[in-house]
């Protein structure tokens, strides 16, 4: 089954307005021929003029977090309908800074993930293990409890535009990868799971991107993998040229 790849930069807590544009006016053209879908994850402040910037271009901009609720009392968070105005098409729900940093649950991830898809804003909801997990052998355990708590309630029908990014946290910003292998395995693993809750037809055509210390001397081999459709980006994503390689990786 032929999946779209999607190349993801997640900026995190880096570039001003100023910054973002500039990013996204060096990138533009250089993307504009990609076979492949270029998103972009940028702060908050950014999501407007990034997304004026790229209005006419194949580039996508979206947000790295929402809060479940339409609007409330909640300091410092923003709802899916603000974000969707300021021009944000996806939203990262769940990445293991939030859940290590912010405490954030699979039951209030869960609620994320409703929200957004009754927003219609694309979810990107992220799972992965801790180095603890992996060498206990509770990977898959791990997985299934993220992936099924996470996704709770929904059914084949309304998962729609979901997409999945398998992110073990051991690789995160560390320069360490899993190895192709570990990581076509574990994406096996977590298309199984999908296929657990949702069936067959869903878990071929779903979208599962992989994220760890991905850069362009690395995407090529794990975009070969069979069940990686696609990566998500930190550190290699801050610099145009480096994204530009990630995103032209099969040119
Ligand atoms: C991420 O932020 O999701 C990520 C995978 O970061 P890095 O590419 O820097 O490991």
């Amino acid at each position: 089954m032929a999946r779209k790849y999607i190349i993801a930069g997640n900026w995190k807590m880096y570039k001003t307005i100023a910054e973002a544009t500039a990013f996204v006016d060096a990138i533009a053209t250089e993307v504009a021929n990609s076979d492949n879908a270029v998103y972009l994850a940028v702060p908050y402040t950014a999501i407007r003029p990034a997304s004026e910037k790229t209005a006419n271009t194949n580039v996508v901009i979206g947000a790295q977090n929402m809060n479940d609720a339409d609007e409330g009392a909640f300091t410092g968070e923003i709802a899916a309908n603000m974000l969707i105005e300021a021009g944000a098409q996806f939203v990262v729900i769940g990445h293991s800074e939030r859940r290590a940093y912010f405490n954030e649950d699979n039951a209030f991830i869960n609620r994320k993930i409703k929200k957004a898809l009754s927003a219609k804003i694309q979810p990107i909801l992220c799972v992965g293990e801790t180095l603890e997990d992996r060498e206990n052998n509770k990977t898959e355990e791990v997985l299934r409890q993220q992936l099924t708590e996470s996704l709770a309630d929904l059914t084949a029908e309304n998962v729609g535009p979901l997409v999945i990014a398998y992110e073990p946290v051991w690789a995160i910003g560390t320069g360490k990868t899993a190895t192709v292998d570990v990581a076509q395995e574990t994406h096996v693993f977590c298309r199984s799971v999908i296929k657990d809750v949702f069936g067959d037809d869903v878990a071929q055509k779903i979208t599962i991107l992989y994220g760890g210390s991905v850069k362009p001397e690395n995407v090529k081999e794990l975009m070969a993998q069979n069940d990686i459709d696609g990566a998500l980006v930190g550190g290699a994503a801050l610099q145009p040229e480096s994204f530009v390689k990630l995103v032209n990786f099969d040119k």
